[in-house]
């Protein structure tokens, strides 16, 4: 696309209004980019910063079509769509970035192994249930996994909503029934030492950038703390800045993905699963690196110049704010302590206070021998101590 095109970008339209949408407001702001968000709730996070909202669900194809009709150009904070659907109005000419044949193989955890070990990169043995199994063709299979094994719901899962680890043959059965005996993926379980996670996002001209790597700590696997950047060996951060790359050109993404990874014990690296969008693992970048992971989305899909994606402070740690089992005032009365603490910045999502939902997070720059695992600790004791 020749400089006088990419000018013409100018109004970009989001599925989904979540605090994903949210953060893309300052950056839009500066780009002078207007953002038109599709997302179901009068109240959700990104109505406030959108230029204009379609108030309908994610998955609504007319609304999208009316979405595209203001829109230069079509982006994702949520990916939870109907990608078929989708494909009448692509064909009609509606910009997706990135585009839904992405989409589509991020939907399905299938689709996502499958390409993963056709491109050649390494991921967690895995097998399939189709839903038509014998319980001796499930005991085959798993028995050629091993146990303990981990059971995914191949579409719609999160934060491990959809994943059940089964410890030995006798909860094989009783597990896929809590799954209705839908189709599903088989894996082994990993006894990683870390889990690791990398952006990368890639612009139409084929220009990549690559964000640090980070090492994600999950409690019920729910992402709680993040590490900017990851200690690892030297070795292991070179292997994760290729699997992105590869990643980015062989998807021939324009956009941006996060990249979530295993790390062995023998230091080698799998892929667990890749998002089609901004991810929790890079929301340190709006306040540790020279672009965040939401101007970078931006960036790459209106044709701007990716910008840099260097650490702009030594270290930094990320905690979540999930919602407590505690009356509201109790949430409010810790946000304002969070406040107090030194080289942080707050960021509150104005969702509806539910137990275990992300209502927030914090990211923390530290100094160079600042103890991050310590940092982290002394913001949990604050948002989720007694
Ligand atoms: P979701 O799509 O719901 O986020 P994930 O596949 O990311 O599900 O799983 C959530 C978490 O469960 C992971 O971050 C990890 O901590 C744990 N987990 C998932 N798969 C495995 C596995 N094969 N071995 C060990 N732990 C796993």
């Amino acid at each position: 696309m020749t400089q006088a095109t990419a000018n013409l970008i100018q109004r970009i339209g989001v599925i989904g209004g979540g605090q994903l949408a949210w953060m893309m407001g300052p950056a839009a702001q500066q780009l002078g980019l207007d953002l038109v968000v599709q997302t179901p709730g009068e109240s959700d996070p990104a109505v406030a910063i959108a230029h204009s909202t379609i108030l309908a669900p994610v998955a609504d194809v007319a609304a999208t079509n009316a979405l595209a009709a203001q829109c230069d150009v079509i982006t994702f904070e949520n990916e939870f769509i109907d990608c078929a659907g989708l494909q009448t109005l692509a064909q009609r000419g509606t910009v997706f970035r990135p585009g839904l044949d992405v989409l589509t193989l991020v939907l399905d955890k299938r689709h996502q192994r499958e390409f993963f070990s056709r491109i050649g990169l390494p991921n967690p043995r895995y097998d399939f249930l189709e839903g038509d199994e014998s319980e001796a063709e499930l005991a085959a299979k798993a028995a050629a996994i091993g146990f303990p094994l981990v059971m995914k719901t191949r579409r719609l899962g999160y934060d491990g909503y959809g994943t059940s680890v089964v410890r030995d043959a006798s909860q094989l059965s009783a597990t896929w029934n809590t799954f209705h005996q839908a189709p599903v993926l088989l894996e082994e379980f990993v006894p990683f030492k870390q889990e690791l996670a990398v952006m990368v996002a890639r612009s139409a001209a084929g220009d990549v950038a690559v964000y640090p790597t980070v090492e994600t700590q999950q409690v019920d696997q729910i992402c709680r703390r993040v590490f900017a950047p990851a200690q690892v060996a030297p070795t292991v951060a070179a292997r994760m800045e290729a699997i992105a790359r590869t990643l980015a050109e062989q998807l021939q993404l324009i956009g941006i993905v996060g990249i979530e990874c295993f790390l062995t014990q023998n230091d080698q690296v799998l892929i667990n699963e890749i998002a089609p969008r901004t991810h929790n693992s890079g929301h340190y970048s709006l306040d540790a690196c020279a672009t965040s992971q939401f101007e970078q989305q931006l960036r790459a899909v209106s044709d701007r110049p990716l910008g840099p994606t260097t650490l702009t402070c030594p270290q930094a740690v990320m905690v979540n704010l999930l919602g407590l089992d505690a009356p509201e005032d109790s949430h409010h009365r810790r946000l304002e302590a969070l406040k107090a603490l030194p080289q942080s910045t707050l960021y509150w999502y104005t969702k509806g206070i539910r137990p275990g939902r992300k209502l927030g997070h914090i990211t923390q720059c530290l100094g160079p021998t600042e103890d991050p695992t310590a940092a982290a600790a002394a913001i949990e004791t604050i948002w989720y101590g007694e």
